[in-house]
């Protein structure tokens, strides 16, 4: 089978939504056009300084090496965070993803959850499992995860904050915000960063047009070892995601393309959004913490959490919303 591109090497893997038959170098340099694409698009050629969200995960890795190749090296910065996981967070791990990013001319900088927050993931969970609550582990390390990314953001100047989110992650999302109703988030949604709050650093996510199996492919064609352990929590993972995905590879197994069709029909709905609705100004600070939060609310959610699982003074129980 010869590679429908270049019509001289032999093709190793077929892109179902295009209908190609591509060889390895054809394969990878389209992937990295349409990061790049998608990158000059979200703005952050210009940037003069980018933080990179790497987990060491195969789209961390495909992320940062996309964007190198485009992007000058000495622009990107990359961010690590041990959330506190056992069996989970290796120093092996981290050590590969430092040496491989070293090779990238990329600079590696590492917090953790029980450096910046106090508290290592599994002491918040068996802390909330104490308490009775009923909250996954996911939603404590999303929310606290945002925060330190954010922080790390603000700390290091950075214009932008790239996180490695794929095709899947993306249309999963959009798919689950409509269902939940949630407008702001729908709104904020897009091709295009919206800022919500001079606090919060701009996220792009260069990656959200490629599809997860061809992030696996381009890692695997590459010869990236990544950190392939699962995380001890996954059982713990939302169950309206789980059934969100399952349905939406149904639809991509019937018609390929669907889920690149579904991002770019709901970038053109969220830019008209975008233009119509006024953003009413900035979004409220915790009084906590002092991060924004959402309208209506005086503690963030992350704080919210640490109080309810008995982590933080109860005496901010009375800023809580009644739950
Ligand atoms: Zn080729
Ligand atoms: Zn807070």
């Amino acid at each position: 089978m010869i590679c429908d591109n270049c019509k001289s090497r032999e093709a190793v893997v077929l892109q179902s939504h295009t209908r190609r038959k591509l060889c390895k170098d054809c394969f990878i340099e389209d992937i990295r056009k349409r990061i790049e694409t998608e990158a000059r698009k979200q703005g952050i050629i210009n940037a003069n300084k980018i933080l990179l969200a790497v987990s060491g995960g195969k789209d961390s890795l495909v992320l940062a090496d996309a964007l190198s190749q485009f992007v000058n090296p000495s622009k990107l910065i990359a961010f690590n965070i041990n959330e506190g996981i056992r069996g989970y967070n290796r120093d092996d791990q981290v050590k590969k993803l430092e040496d491989y990013l070293r090779d990238l001319g990329i600079e590696l900088i590492k917090s953790g959850f029980r450096q910046e927050v106090g508290f290592s993931l599994d002491e918040m969970v068996s802390a909330s499992l104490k308490k009775g609550l009923k909250v996954s582990a996911c939603t404590f390390c999303g929310g606290f995860r945002r925060k330190l990314i954010n922080e790390a953001g603000i700390k290091v100047s950075a214009d932008y904050v790239a996180t490695g989110h794929n095709l899947d992650d993306e249309a999963q999302t959009i798919i689950i915000n409509l269902i939940r109703g949630d407008l702001l988030r729908l709104i904020r949604f897009g091709d295009k960063p919206l800022r919500v709050s001079s606090k919060f650093v701009m996220r792009v996510k260069p990656l959200r047009k490629i599809y997860e199996w061809e992030t696996t492919m381009y890692a695997n064609l590459k010869g990236f070892e990544f950190q392939e352990v699962e995380c001890p929590y996954i059982s713990q993972k939302p169950t309206l995601r789980a059934k969100v995905r399952e349905l939406l590879y149904k639809l991509e197994e019937r018609k390929p393309g669907t889920l690149l069709k579904i991002i770019e029909q709901f970038d053109e709905i969220s830019q008209k959004l975008k233009n119509e609705y006024k953003l009413s100004s900035e979004l409220p600070t915790c009084i906590i913490c002092g991060e924004p939060t959402t309208p209506g609310r005086a503690v963030c959610k992350n704080c919210e959490l640490l109080i309810r699982s008995g982590l933080m003074p109860q005496e901010y129980q009375k800023y809580l919303p009644i739950s």
